[in-house]
């Protein structure tokens, strides 16, 4: 029986621990901190969470506008966010998933080492337990220890006045300011939670729109800025904040032009927060591990090197999920995805994962969901292609739900109407992405959807209908 070792219980650890379980293979699976990682605990799930409570409070604050009144004829009725009961439920979730992911290994007689790992010599992992140092010898061995929190010295996290991601999402109570540092997808999402919650919210980005990834097509920025402008969420882009002082229970920020942008325009200006939340980037899990005399290598920035089957440079190590950093792409599904491609290769199956079709949910308000090339990407691969878009607002559904502002999005080849992106901003934007995922994936064509029969009234009719529209070229 060939026997497997996976440093790391995150999406991409658990589920290659599944699946080489499913294939036979004697695995253990070793986690330092809590059965699930990142994702589990203080990254998708937990955000979600408190994504869900925000949406309730937002929905409660419109019953008006659905026709509903208080029972019983009160004037109205007022809601706020109660933050200890808003925390203990998301708990409540990220514990039962916890715990039917370790009852699941339990079935598949996965063992599970509770310890902080390091490689040793001949695909040996020595574990620090609380009982000692156990050392564990395989046949392969899964690095998938993640990422942390990357904190700049600029600006120190006290975990009181100036916290991270992990602190934001147990909060006792709403900050009256926040100044959130950082708008990329962590920094959107928890500016949109905490509007909602009550918090007066400025974005502080350094380069020129929210959300500057690649993959996410700039109308979906442009759309998003105006959304937050809506929410009255302040937005400071090509801005950085270069200080950060906290003078009588306040934090004075003091904003600048950003270097990573040509001519930024202003000179520096100081804003006053109750709370700053940094949200600039992650970090390598790899300190501790002994890559080095493993023979693991990595690149300048401490990201571990892959092939494309997730092998690293020791023979019968592989790697997989964010510890392989920016160059791959960091989401759970993709770690996971990598997770099931090395489980492939220690089986002796030569297989290299495709990454060309990568869907992404950002679950702000309204959510953005975004599948293969941006318009940005497809002109810099010298793609001919025509885009199209079509306004949530002109959908039944939509209209029904009270769900007006986003846009489906496609960007097709000029020639064959081949689909090669898709950008859904709007209500379940994050849901509807999933068909155009299956689109991409299987070479369809605008037409092939727009043939395709989409039940009424569903948001999903959107996507039939951005395809019609292409065919029409309007
Ligand atoms: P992780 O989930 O980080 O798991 C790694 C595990 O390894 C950890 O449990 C860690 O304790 C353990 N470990 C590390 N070193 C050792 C060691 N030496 N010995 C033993 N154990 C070790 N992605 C999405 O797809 N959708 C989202 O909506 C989303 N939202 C996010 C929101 C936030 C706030 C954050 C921070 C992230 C979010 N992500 C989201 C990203 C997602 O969480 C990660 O991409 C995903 O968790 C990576 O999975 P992984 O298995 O590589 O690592």
């Amino acid at each position: 029986m060939p026997s497997i070792t996976i440093i790391g219980s995150g999406p991409g650890g658990h589920i290659a621990a599944f699946e080489a379980a499913r294939r036979g293979a004697e695995v253990t699976l070793i986690e330092k901190a809590e059965i699930g990682g990142t994702c589990l605990n203080w990254g998708c799930i937990p955000t979600k969470t408190l994504k869900s409570s925000a949406e309730a409070l937002e929905t409660a604050g419109r019953l008006e506008e659905f026709g509903i009144a208080a029972a019983g004829g009160e004037e109205s009725v007022g809601f706020k966010a109660d933050m200890e009961a808003v925390v203990a439920r998301k708990e409540r979730v990220r514990k039962v998933l916890c715990g039917g992911l370790e009852k699941t290994c339990s079935a598949m007689n996965i063992r599970i080492v509770r310890g902080s790992a390091e490689l040793g010599a001949g695909k040996t992992v020595r574990v620090h337990t609380e009982e000692g140092v156990e050392e564990i010898k395989s046949d392969s061995i899964i690095i998938a220890t993640g990422s942390s929190i990357l904190e700049l010295p600029s600006l120190p996290v006290d975990h009181k006045r100036i916290i991270n991601s992990d602190d934001a999402l147990d909060l006792d109570h709403v900050p009256g300011k926040m100044v959130i540092v950082g708008g990329g997808v962590i920094g959107c999402e928890l500016a949109f939670i905490y509007r909602a919650f009550g918090s007066e919210v400025t974005i502080v980005e350094g380069l020129d729109r929210l959300l500057p990834i690649p993959s996410v097509d700039a109308d979906m920025s442009k759309l998003l800025q105006r959304e937050a402008k809506k929410h009255r969420i302040k937005v400071q882009l090509a801005k950085t904040v270069q200080k950060v002082e906290v003078v009588d229970d306040k934090v004075q920020c003091v904003l600048g032009p950003s270097p990573f942008v040509e001519n930024a325009k202003g000179g520096e200006t100081t804003i006053e927060a109750d709370v700053v939340l940094v949200a600039v980037g992650r970090t390598p899990n790899t300190v501790g591990l002994n890559l080095a005399e493993a023979g693991v290598e990595t690149d300048e920035r401490g990201w571990i090197k892959a092939d494309g089957n997730m092998r690293t440079s020791a023979e019968g190590i592989y790697a997989i999920g964010d510890v392989l950093g920016p160059a791959r792409v960091m989401l759970a599904h993709v770690a996971s995805a990598e997770g099931l491609c090395a489980v492939d290769n220690c089986l002796g199956i030569e297989r290299a994962l495709d990454y060309s079709v990568i869907p992404s949910g950002i679950f702000t308000s309204p959510e953005i969901g975004t599948v293969g090339l941006s318009e940005e990407e497809a002109a810099r691969k010298g793609i001919e292609f025509r885009s199209q878009v079509f306004q949530f607002r002109e959908l039944g559904k939509a209209q029904a739900m009270g769900e007006l502002p986003g846009m489906f999005k496609i960007i097709c080849e000029k020639e064959s109407g081949k689909i090669i992106g898709a950008h859904i901003a709007g209500a379940h934007a994050t849901d509807l992405i999933a068909e155009a995922g299956l689109a991409i994936k299987n070479g369809l064509t605008a037409a092939d959807v727009a043939h395709t029969i989409h039940a009424h009234p569903t948001l999903a009719e959107g996507f039939y209908e951005v395809c019609e529209a292409w065919l029409r070229g309007c």
